[in-house]
């Protein structure tokens, strides 16, 4: 049959809409991002039509190691920069850091041979490379990568080392360093040292670093004939104070993410470097108990071109608390500069300012720098150098190089760190560290990820999040623990529903902005697809566990099948499993899943597990179990599964159940059942959303 104009356009639009789908925006450009170089340009940094040829970077930039990283919360990428600053200052290697999205890897094959190629690779979610990683992982694992040369073996004078970040709890633990560091090694280059692994769900990736760098590090320097010698500090970031600026004068950033957001004229596309301030239509409390909070915020996206699926991710952008910003600016004696308007400058043509400049040290801490966070006992090491005397100097050497003592003093307290520094010089302050050793040493402040609580079917234009908010007591202190974006959507929250004090634990945070640009109840997001996704075919049975947070994506899930329902479509068996400690404290949506029963009748099941009514604890597993046959009986109809919420015991645990069920009721072994259950996952059959 032929096809007319329209038809034409109209399959265009739908292969287009699908690529730009699966790219996750790629072709779009929509990852080569306005933010980079409108904050380059800012810089007065990066050329445009700068090059993509690592070894030809290297050459020009007289560069003989590089740093490839792939990271998706900043953790790699914070590694990649102190194994840079490191091999600078221990062995004077010229290094730069590479985030891997920004080359092409086809001339890998002709890295010469007395260079060292660094490979610092986050594994996220079901062992997956993270965003940037994407297409570097999809080239170096192929079974024949198109190498620009015919050298053989392709990669025979590349030399390397690697380590990778994961998590224990997951199935594929470390399985993109582990799977890159196979590649390289069947394509003939040559690993120094161990391939680390370092591992999150055990808490010890710090450590796990430290542990891998000292030996992997005296491997390299023996290989390529490198000296030794006493680290200084040698900034990577140049600060000049600009006397003529104001942070009144229009070009000082005061927080703002880009160039666009500071001249007002911020547009799409909307992502990971150029967040759309959204308003919140609304926000309520959904816990019925007084110390824990869980907040429902619905995000009103409808004046921007962002758009979602069920099951997608929104990524929040929060503030500092301004206690800490306070503090930090304290202890650096800083408090008097607090607006003094700077430039960071980067003084290494391969190094990139992390936030857009002029700005304020204000700003800085308040909007770009993770400052809450635990802080790295390497890094207590490098500022060392600069303590106001001896014996504070003395001890943070000790703490620098002691694991338990570290532990024992800081860790255990979960000290971040102004809080680190004042316990340290016992509040001495800390007024000679080059600030630029903080924008070097800690994490940029990370947007934060939420499950998407609502079916875009239902409400297109308005995200929900459901956030349980972070308040843990630390033993042995008085105070709390308490995170950073979470207790920022309280306070907002308490802002927007005029509660006494808008502050969330006694934290004030700068609700409205830079330049009063949040004002009005706005926070920064941008959207994140994922991989989490309904069935196509809605009569497909599905069965979801969604205990606590959890239930955030299982009600996007319910929501979409109640409406289609409502609109005639025949809808499969939906099982949602949702535990709890008290129906009374903690029931997440009690009221609203009543609605969603009107519309879906006997097709839609709630199984409640309470975990603390009874004398025994039950959990969403157990229920699992006691539904045995009815679980096999709906995954022998080609049921899909779907677990969301706590990666360390709970994901792992439904794992072992599912395949403890399935031997059980089908009569085969254990063992078997475990295959059943590892099957269904590669054909996402079996979809987790955990972390
Ligand atoms: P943070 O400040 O980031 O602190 C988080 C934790 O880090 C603390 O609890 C603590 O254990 C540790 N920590 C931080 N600072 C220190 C320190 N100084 N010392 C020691 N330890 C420290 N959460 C939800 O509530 N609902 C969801 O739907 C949801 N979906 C998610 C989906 C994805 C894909 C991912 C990756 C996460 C999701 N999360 C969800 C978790 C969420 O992203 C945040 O991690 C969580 O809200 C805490 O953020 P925060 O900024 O408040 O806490």
């Amino acid at each position: 049959a032929q096809l007319d104009t329209l038809d034409i356009v109209v399959l265009a639009v739908i292969l287009l809409g699908t690529a730009a789908y699966f790219t996750k925006g790629k072709v779009w450009g929509i990852t080569k991002d306005p933010y980079a170089s409108s904050f380059a340009n800012a810089n007065g940094g990066a050329k445009s039509g700068k090059t993509r040829n690592i070894v030809e970077k290297m050459e020009e930039s007289g560069k003989n190691c590089v740093i490839f990283y792939g990271s998706q919360t900043g953790t790699a990428e914070d590694y990649a920069s102190r194994l840079a600053k490191e091999g600078k200052s221990r062995f004077g290697l010229e290094t730069m850091v590479a985030d891997l999205e920004e080359y092409d890897y086809e001339n890998l094959d002709s890295f010469p041979e007395d260079k060292v190629a660094m490979f610092v690779l986050a594994t996220y979610g079901e062992g997956e490379p993270t965003d940037n990683a994407v297409d570097f992982y999809e080239f170096i694992t192929a079974d024949e990568p198109s190498f620009s040369n015919s050298n053989d073996p392709p990669l025979g004078n590349l030399t390397y080392v690697a380590f990778g970040l994961g998590n224990n709890t997951y199935e594929h633990y470390n399985s993109m360093v582990r799977n890159v560091d196979k590649a390289l090694e069947k394509f003939g280059a040559h690993r120094v040292g161990e391939a680390g692994e370092g591992d999150d769900g055990a808490g010890t990736m710090e450590e796990d670093f430290l542990a891998w760098k000292d030996p992997m590090w005296a491997a390299l320097a023996e290989k390529m004939g490198l000296e030794e010698r006493e680290a200084v500090y040698e900034p990577i970031f140049g600060i000049v104070e600009r006397d003529n600026l104001t942070k009144d004068s229009p070009e000082v950033y005061l927080g703002e993410p880009n160039k666009m957001h500071l001249e007002g004229t911020a547009k799409g596309p909307f992502n990971a470097h150029n967040p759309y301030i959204a308003p919140i239509a609304e926000s309520k409390e959904l816990f019925n108990v007084k110390d824990r909070n869980c907040l429902h915020l619905e995000v009103d996206i409808s004046g921007s071109n962002l758009t979602y699926q069920t099951g997608d991710h929104i990524a929040v952008w929060p503030t500092n608390p301004g206690q800490e910003v306070d503090e930090m600016l304290d202890i650096l004696d800083l408090k008097d500069k607090q607006d003094t308007v700077i430039s960071v400058k980067a003084l290494e043509p391969t190094a990139k300012v992390p936030f857009p400049t002029p700005t304020t040290y204000d700003a800085i801490i308040r909007y770009h720098l993770e400052i809450c966070a635990p802080v790295s006992r390497q890094f207590l090491g490098t500022l060392a150098a600069f303590a106001p005397d001896e014996n504070i100097k003395a001890e943070m050497v000790k703490l620098g190089s002691d694991k338990d003592y570290f532990h024992d003093k800081i860790s255990k307290n979960h000290y971040n760190i102004s809080r680190t520094l004042s316990v340290v010089s016992n509040g001495q302050k800390w007024a000679n560290i080059p600030f630029s050793a903080f924008i070097e040493g800690l994490n940029k402040l990370q947007p934060r990820y939420y499950s998407i609580s609502s079916s875009s079917l239902v409400q297109p234009k308005k995200i929900s999040i459901t956030a349980v908010v972070e308040n843990q007591l630390i033993p042995g202190r008085s105070d709390a623990f308490k995170g950073v974006a979470t207790n920022y959507l309280l306070a907002l929250k308490q802002k927007q529903n005029g509660e006494p004090n808008p502050e969330a634990f006694g934290l004030t945070y700068e609700l409205t902005g830079p330049r009063n640009k949040y004002d009005g109840i706005h926070v920064p997001v941008h959207v994140r697809h994922s991989n989490f996704k309904l069935p196509s075919d809605p009569t497909k049975p599905i069965i979801l566990v969604g205990p606590g947070t959890g239930v955030a994506p299982m009600r996007g899930f319910v929501q979409e099948r109640a409406r289609l329902a409502e609109s005639g479509e025949t809808v499969g068996k939906t099982i949602l499993f949702f535990g709890c400690r008290k129906r009374s404290e903690d029931f997440l949506y009690e009221s609203e899943w009543g609605e969603y029963k009107k519309a879906l009748g006997d097709k839609f099941e709630l199984v409640t597990a309470f975990s603390r009514e009874g004398a025994k604890k039950v959990y969403v597993q157990h229920r699992l179990k006691e539904r045995a046959q009815e679980i096999n009986e709906l995954l022998q109809q080609k049921a899909y599964i779907y677990v969301c919420g706590d990666a360390a015991n709970m994901a792992r645990e439904v794992n072992t159940v599912l395949g403890q069920i399935i031997a059980e009721q089908r009569g085969v072994p254990e063992s078997k059942g475990e295959e059943i259950v590892k099957n269904m996952r590669a054909a996402n059959q079996y979809q987790e959303d955990v972390w």
